[in-house]
């Protein structure tokens, strides 16, 4: 099949995310994969900014990983989890409980964040329905989250963004305040938390957990709070007792700057979700974690276990190459990585600041962010990006980049000068169209 033949065949008959199938732009036909680079059906190569959505932290095709999966392939790709155990998930799951923050010690394991978010839902409400209180059945999130797309976790991600009006008729209502302000350093202010505190004051008797993403909310708009706001919450869940779920799906494995977002604050959910990078960016695969207490409460209620169980549960193949990525993170310095590529972001977006169609720069951790003032038009500016020798996927007003811990500093500059060069020409382009004389 040609590159042509292929993207043809894509628009007819293959959905992708978040797309329109009615005519949809051309998707780019990527052959291999490998360091930081994707390599086009063409030839050409793109410096990865994405990291494929969060999850490439080690960059492509990482001989370690390889070889973990050929090894487990050799034994068992796979095997059912029911009444059958293997080493790959026993290994995991200890080395998650020691590397999650203290308390966490039992492990769930599903096949996407998604499912791992309903796993959290799940285990809060069946807590308090063996707690006697089954009237503790509503959750409770801030504005601008995302957890997934399922139904249960689209319940709980940003109304506006999550469309919730599309699907009003058969999701589940919950409470929502609006998302802490804005800025990890910032000095926590007198009524930071006055809205979260009144809703759980009014409401504790019907709810069961506060669901939220620790620190950096991802798709509902790429925004960074603060540790004290994080710790503030925390502690007002304990006083109301409300059960704190962390959805640390994006920002797990380092991410932020820290391990898990949660350590920034030295904060202990109850429950926790990971995903993503877990499997550093080869293959869908989540883990649920909760502490001792909910999981016995759980196992003695009517059900007498966790009603949840996916057929790949715990994929032995899975298991292998996520234990292979928490080897890389072990043996890498990930910290003073993430530190770098911090430092080169904050550096090489900081001329972005200065330009007419920027509203905000922000950079934490291995994330940069430039919000323009105007949604920008997926179609055009994807093209740029890749003139530019770069991937980069925008979303709305936001271009941002969380490339692979390994990035070399000069292929991040090769990234950050490519993204803004391109959004330099959009926006020119766009200024000249809306120019009465292009219009004659
Ligand atoms: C991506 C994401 C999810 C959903 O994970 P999938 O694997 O896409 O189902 C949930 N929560 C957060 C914070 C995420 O970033």
């Amino acid at each position: 099949m040609t590159p042509e033949q292929l993207i043809a065949l894509d628009q007819q008959h293959v959905w992708h995310p978040y797309a329109s199938m009615d005519n949809p732009p051309p998707a780019y036909p990527v052959v291999s994969a490998s360091g930081v680079r994707l390599t086009l059906a063409d030839g050409r190569e793109l410096i990865d900014g994405m990291a494929s959505w969060w999850c490439a932290v080690h960059g492509y095709n990482h001989p370690h990983l390889n070889e973990a999966m050929h090894r487990q392939i050799a034994d068992m790709p796979h095997v059912m989890f029911g009444g059958i155990t293997h080493a790959p998930a026993v290994t995991l799951a200890k080395r998650l409980v020691d590397l999650t923050p203290a308390g966490l010690d039992k492990v769930f394991f599903a096949d996407s964040g998604s499912v791992a978010v309903e796993v959290a839902l799940k285990m809060a409400l069946q807590y308090w329905h063996s707690k006697a209180q089954p009237n503790k059945n509503r959750m409770l999130t801030i504005r601008n989250g995302y957890h997934g797309d399922t139904f249960g976790a689209m319940a709980v991600c940003d109304p506006i963004n999550g469309m919730h009006s599309l699907f009003a008729s058969v999701l589940p209502q919950h409470h929502f305040v609006d998302a802490p302000p804005m800025g990890f350093d910032r000095v926590m202010q007198e009524g930071d938390l006055a809205q979260l505190e009144d809703k759980m004051r009014e409401h504790q008797h019907g709810i069961a957990a506060l669901i939220l993403e620790p620190i950096v909310q991802g798709a509902g708009g790429m925004r960074f709070y603060s540790p004290q706001w994080l710790k503030g919450a925390a502690k007002l869940c304990k006083q109301y007792n409300i059960l704190l779920i962390a959805d640390e799906i994006a920002t797990g494995f380092g991410r932020s700057g820290a391990l898990f977002a949660c350590d920034h604050a030295q904060v202990k959910p109850d429950i926790m979700c990971l995903g993503k990078a877990i499997t550093g960016g080869t293959m869908s695969f989540a883990a649920t974690l909760t502490t001792s207490e909910i999981a016995t409460s759980i196992s003695r209620g009517e059900a007498s276990c966790f009603m949840h169980g996916p057929t790949f549960m715990a994929n032995p193949l899975a298991c292998a190459v996520a234990n292979a990525s928490l080897d890389l993170l072990e043996q890498s310095d990930w910290k003073s990585q993430v530190a770098g590529i911090n430092k080169g972001l904050n550096n090489l977006l900081q001329p972005a600041k200065a330009l007419a169609y920027v509203e905000d720069v922000r950079v934490l951790g291995a994330i940069g962010v430039i919000q323009v003032t105007q949604a920008v038009d997926l179609g055009i500016i994807q093209k740029m990006f890749v003139a530019e020798g770069v991937w980069v996927r925008p979303f709305g007003k936001l271009v941002y980049v969380m490339p692979p811990y390994i990035t070399s500093p000069q292929d991040l500059a090769l990234l950050c000068q490519g993204m803004l060069r391109a959004l330099k020409r959009y926006f020119y382009q766009l200024d000249q169209a809306s120019q009465p004389s292009a219009l004659k």
